[in-house]
């Protein structure tokens, strides 16, 4: 009796301690991580761990089975940012998120993260930035994004579900008769959040009943209505998997032209503020004709071939070279005669603190942070837009 008694008093005091050290402990969120090492040209894991509280990381070199980073604050990683397929930067290495760390940190950060896909049709093309803005104020993140032509039987392929209905040539025909920009959206529920946002199908019906909707707001019938939104997981996997497909040089082209054309590109630190709609939108507001766009993650050797001609000119070339390969990025052509130095001017100079006094209505004065976190890149010299185009649209997208 007594025995039982002491026992019941044990776990009592046990299960008292153990609920508060479970309301104590400091969350912690661990990531199994790959580092591609250029130096010895291999692929390292790492253990990440990451301490929302004071946000600071700490990272475990798994083959050698110690420390590698002791625990050190570090500013430039978000909670946002933790999720599996993302790739985040730690002191200058680029760290592939492969796999959640421990159950814990799966069911936290990942149970409810969806991706789905979204496309937006050939009637707004132009307005990319409007429902870009609605997207992000929705919580949702863009991770991949691609401006593409569907023939008519790629578009047949896509709505092979709609082949019965009566509207399904109308539709093949529309979806293929002008530049389509498909993107994979990502965040907590992002299907069902996206095709909230999109609104009923037909934009008459939607404007009715959801005057707030993407399709209320800029569609005007039944075809022409904005977007498409996946259905089901399943129907995301597959449609993901059309656009974005695992195999490189194997989903629809992009729709670059390399003539007349100059290259700008929003930077990895302006896609993560989410002002990615804000600049696609002032781009558009001052004429310039968008002729390719696509987002990149752009790895450390890319971004140091792409910078070059700054090696030893420009001080901030090391400085540049990280911003370009932290997150990832998105790549236009702006394409028109001349467009090199009307787009560069339209730029602004490149300390956005210098374009806020001269130049306030540029885009560097208007998004810009620093000198290098400046908002865009954009083509120097006339006779480089085309071949700066060509690296990322030939080469980087093979
Ligand atoms: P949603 O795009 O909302 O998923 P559906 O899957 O039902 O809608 O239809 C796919 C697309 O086919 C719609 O986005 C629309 O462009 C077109 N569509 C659907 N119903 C009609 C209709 N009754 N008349 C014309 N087009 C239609
Ligand atoms: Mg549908």
């Amino acid at each position: 009796m007594r025995f039982t008694t002491v026992c019941h008093v044990t776990k009592l005091i046990l299960e008292s301690t153990c609920i508060d050290m479970r309301f104590y402990q400091e969350d912690r969120y661990a990531f199994l991580t790959e580092w591609y090492d250029p130096t010895a040209a291999l692929l390292r894991r790492y253990q990440l761990f990451y301490y929302p509280k004071d946000g600071s990381v700490e990272m475990f070199d798994v083959k050698n089975q110690r420390i590698f980073l002791r625990r050190t604050k570090y500013d430039e990683i978000h909670q946002e940012d933790l999720f599996v397929g993302n790739r985040v930067n730690v002191f200058s290495r680029q760290l592939n998120l492969i796999d959640y760390g421990d159950q814990y940190t799966a069911n936290k950060l990942g149970s409810k993260k969806e991706r789905t896909l979204a496309l937006i049709k050939p009637d707004v093309v132009t307005k990319i930035g409007d429902v870009l803005e609605l997207i992000y104020s929705s919580n949702l993140i863009v991770t991949k994004a691609k401006m593409t032509k569907l023939t008519w039987s790629q578009a047949a392929d896509f709505y092979v579900e709609h082949q019965s209905k009566p509207f399904f040539s109308n539709l093949v025909q529309f979806v293929s008769s002008g530049p389509v920009v498909a993107m994979e959206l990502m965040g907590d529920e992002a299907m069902s959040i996206w095709r909230r946002l999109l609104g009923p199908a037909d934009s008459a019906v939607a404007r009715r009943e959801a005057p707030q909707s993407v399709r209320a707001q800029f569609g005007t019938d039944g075809i022409k209505n904005v977007g498409h939104g996946s259905d089901s997981l399943a129907a995301a996997a597959r449609e993901l998997e059309f656009f974005f497909p695992s195999t490189i040089g194997h989903g629809p082209s992009n729709t670059a032209i390399y003539t007349d054309c100059t290259c700008c590109i929003i930077k990895p630190h302006a896609i993560s503020e989410g002002l990615t709609g804000k600049i696609l939108n002032s781009i558009s507001a001052a004429g310039f004709e968008i002729s390719a766009l696509q987002m990149f993650n752009v790895d450390r050797a890319n971004a140091e071939e792409f910078y070059e001609v700054y090696k030893g000119v420009v001080t901030e070339y090391p400085s540049m070279v990280t911003e370009l390969c932290s997150g990832p990025c998105m790549v236009l052509e702006i394409h028109g005669t001349d467009s090199p130095q009307t787009f560069r001017e339209f730029c602004g100079p490149a300390d956005p603190e210098i374009a806020r006094h001269l130049r306030p209505t540029t885009l560097r004065a208007l998004y810009g942070k620093d000198k290098v976190k400046n908002a865009v890149h954009c083509t120097d010299l006339p006779e480089d837009g085309v071949l700066e185009v060509q690296y990322f649209f030939k080469i980087l997208d093979g």
